[in-house]
């Protein structure tokens, strides 16, 4: 058992991290707290082909590993994890064309996706549904040679810029089970009864825009229905969040890891009572416990990102990293504003930043309660993890 990265992977971080140090952390700071899209930053992340993650080399993606996809992750959420989430679901969107797509539909969309001239987001919650996937509301009629759809999302990050956007509707209500109604469609800008409506004002995760989208009486092609099969939206979008799992984990691995690095520069540098607050045994127990925190949530991230390279399902080792990893990340958040005291609070330090964005790692790809009642399932049904 090896748990070190392979030279490659290593060299692939390397240059993830030297990117997000040099171009992402400098600018951070100011450009979230105005509300500035990060135009700059994404145009050099598509230079580097980070949009064609989980595109295979045939439509011009890089098609990386998992841990190396995780990796990304943890190193841009460590500047900034409004960035970080530009890729998220837009790589999840890119995996299930590329997983689940005809190859119709990957030779239509994944060399453009793959290069970020296109983007892509994924839309599922609704304003009445959001863990309970099944209970949306948001309908597909057949009418010919269209989908006409009928509905609404909300949340949906990226919305503005996704160009198709896998849009999960239900093609037949009354079916039952319910997932056998459910399906994807492959919606682009410009379909008429499309509309993006306000972006919606957050705590953090600020950067990509979360917004309403509008579906009325949308005439969608039956072509654009991914794998052109009904029926099969659900099983489809839950794979693709694993991934979306270890993509929460990562940024929430990175959180954790500035908020570790930032706190333990400030406590050699912070004086009181005649000396650095490092030397307090107080502040040493809580570096101590988020050190060791952080590198149990990188070590469980890696693992759960292994299980999914071997091809098969990882619910279980996902929903534990996500689990885990964002528990610790607004655990480590609180321990770095307590170490930072009063300038912690302060939007002149990036303490209140990593503070504000620790919180969405609990809700997002599955609440940490939900995956809790996953891993459980799987508990009682198998016996063991
Ligand atoms: C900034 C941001 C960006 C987002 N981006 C996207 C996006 O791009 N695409 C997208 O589709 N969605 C997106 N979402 C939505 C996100 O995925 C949902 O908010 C999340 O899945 C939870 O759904 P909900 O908000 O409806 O909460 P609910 O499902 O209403 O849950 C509320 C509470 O009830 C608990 N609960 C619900 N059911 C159970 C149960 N069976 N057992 C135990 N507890 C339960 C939950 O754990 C939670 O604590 C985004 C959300 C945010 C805040």
């Amino acid at each position: 058992m090896d748990f070190e990265l392979s030279d490659q992977q290593a060299a692939f971080r390397d240059l993830l991290r030297d990117f997000a140090r040099r171009r992402i952390a400098p600018v951070a700071r100011e450009w979230e707290l105005s509300g500035r899209y990060p135009t700059e930053i994404i145009d050099e992340m598509k230079q580097m082909g980070l949009f064609g993650m989980l595109v295979p080399e045939e439509f011009g993606g890089i098609g990386i590993d998992a841990v190396s996809y995780a990796i990304v992750f943890e190193e841009l959420a460590k500047a900034w994890m409004g960035v970080a989430g530009i890729l998220g679901s837009h790589s999840l969107s890119t995996w299930m064309l590329a997983k689940h797509g005809t190859a119709e539909q990957r030779r239509r969309w994944l060399p453009d996706l793959a290069t970020g001239k296109r983007r892509s987001g994924l839309a599922l919650t609704e304003p009445g549904a959001g863990s309970d996937l099944q209970g949306i509301s948001t309908v597909a009629h057949r009418a010919g040679h269209h989908y006409i759809v009928n509905g609404g999302k909300t949340w949906i990050t990226n919305a503005r810029h996704a160009d198709p956007l896998p849009v999960l509707v239900k093609t037949n209500p009354e079916a039952q089970p319910r997932h056998r109604g459910m399906t994807v469609l492959m919606i682009e800008q410009g379909t008429p009864g499309f509309t993006v409506g306000k972006d919606l004002d957050k705590l953090g995760y600020k950067g990509p825009e979360s917004s309403e989208v509008f579906l009325n009486d949308c005439p969608v092609p039956v072509e654009n229905v991914l794998g052109a099969e009904e029926g099969q939206g659900l099983q489809q979008v839950l794979a693709a969040l694993e991934f979306g799992r270890v993509n929460i984990a990562g940024r929430a691995v990175g959180i954790a890891q500035a908020c570790l690095d930032k706190s333990i520069v400030y406590a050699r540098e912070r004086h009181a009572f005649g000396r650095p607050i490092a030397e307090f045994q107080a502040i040493q127990l809580k570096l101590a416990d988020m050190a060791t925190e952080v590198q149990s949530a990188r070590l469980l991230t890696w693992w759960a990102a292994s299980a999914l390279d071997s091809g098969r399902r990882a619910d279980v080792e996902t929903g534990m990293a996500k689990l885990y990893a964002s528990e610790i990340c607004i655990k480590a958040a609180l321990e770095a504003m307590r170490i930072h005291g009063g300038y912690g609070y302060s939007t002149e330090f990036e303490i209140e930043r990593l503070y504000r964005d620790a919180p969405l790692m609990a809700i997002a790809e599955g609440t940490n309660d939900i995956l809790r009642t996953v891993i459980a399932r799987h508990l009682v049904r198998d016996g063991r993890a």
